[in-house]
């Protein structure tokens, strides 16, 4: 790549979060372009492309890499299909920023990661997107800097308006409490150890049939606890809120209180209404990473192992959501590239 040029881009998968990544890409971020779309969809992927000058659409993913003046490789195709992306990105060994689960279960995530150890470098970034969220970096700098203490239990809350029609209660795990997975793990520093899940009585609010909410308990390997309500119907916004509870205080990020206005006898503010609202800043600065450091030559962000590790806690999740108790979870030593 020549470093005047912007950085060539693919992206895989012209969904919701794929049309979004587009046009940050395009119109948001610096030193990038979208060189290529795919998506299995024909229409999708034309309609996407149109707007950008330029960009070529295809339906094979493999296609869209090998277009011409492509770079790199944002995936953004549902997670069983992340598989496939990364391996045939790997054949031609470009950085890639896949968007989170990097696949749905820890089997096929190992196999990933060892067809990156066989290139013998980090190609991969993984979309945990909160590790950019100007308020979880603040609670991380405040819990590294050792000022209130070790940090023993952390409290979080993740809420949805209402769920889509294809969400299973096993999803509420894999696609939604996955990112307090992430979290937990790099606010803390630790591995998950052991996961259990309890259910209270489903929300009237849900669809028939759909454990909503569900309160995840995470045990961590440095002593800690974290829990997650999660509560995809809730029907009054999208909220993500987390606390940490450490020897000598308490911190805590969330509360949406950017502006509060008080007026005819009232106070209040307003509340998110979904994920692209609230986390608007966190996706550019988390793609504005990944493109400045492959201009520089780096990939670095929540790396392979990290979406392995995210993926064997989900999937002992998902038993514990099914078998009811406390399940353990087996993690592969860690492979030297990620130490
Ligand atoms: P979506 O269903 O809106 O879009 C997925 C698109 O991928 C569709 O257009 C579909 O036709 C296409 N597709 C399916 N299989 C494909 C394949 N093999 N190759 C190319 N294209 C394929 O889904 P979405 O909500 O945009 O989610 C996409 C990804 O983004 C998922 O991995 C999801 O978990 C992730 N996501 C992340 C966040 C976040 O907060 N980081 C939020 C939403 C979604």
């Amino acid at each position: 790549m020549n470093r005047r040029e912007p950085l060539g881009i693919a992206v895989i998968g012209a969904g919701r979060m794929g049309a979004d990544h587009v046009r940050r890409i395009d119109r948001t971020i610096g030193g990038a372009r979208v060189a290529a779309v795919a998506d299995v969809d024909a229409d999708r992927a034309e309609a996407v492309a149109a707007d950008i000058e330029g960009c070529t659409a295809h339906t094979d993913p493999a296609a869209a890499m090998t277009a011409p003046g492509v770079d790199a490789v944002l995936v953004a195709s549902p997670g069983p299909a992340h598989e496939a992306t990364l391996l045939a990105a790997f054949e031609h060994d470009l950085p890639v920023l896949c968007e989170k689960p990097l696949t749905p279960d820890a089997a096929s995530a190992l196999r990933v990661m060892e067809a990156e150890q066989a290139l013998g470098h980090r190609r991969v970034q993984v979309g945990f997107m909160r590790r950019y969220d100007a308020e979880y970096v603040r609670l991380k700098a405040l819990l590294d800097s050792g000022q209130l203490g070790r940090p023993l239990m952390l409290h979080n809350r993740h809420r949805n308006v209402a769920s889509p029609a294809f969400f299973t209660s096993a999803m509420l795990i894999t696609d939604s409490v996955a990112h307090e997975v992430d979290a937990t793990r790099w606010l803390l520093g630790h591995e998950i150890r052991a996961v259990t899940v309890l259910r209270p009585a489903a929300s009237a609010g849900a669809p028939e049939g759909l454990r909503d909410p569900q309160f995840v308990v995470l045990e961590t390997d440095g002593g800690a606890l974290s829990d997650v309500e999660i509560f995809v119907n809730c029907g009054f916004g999208y909220q993500v809120q987390a606390e940490a509870v450490c020897e000598r205080g308490t911190a805590r990020i969330g509360d949406g209180h950017a502006l509060v206005t008080h007026t005819a006898g009232r106070w209040g503010g307003t509340i998110a209404q979904d994920w692209s609202e609230r986390f608007a800043q966190a996706y550019d600065d988390e793609v504005r990473a990944w493109v400045d450091g492959i201009r520089r030559g780096e990939v670095t962000g929540p790396s392979t192992w990290d979406g392995y590790a995210a993926a064997a806690v989900c999937e002992a999740g998902v038993r514990a959501l099914e078998g009811g108790g406390r399940v353990e979870v087996d993690l592969v030593d860690k492979p030297d590239l990620y130490r």
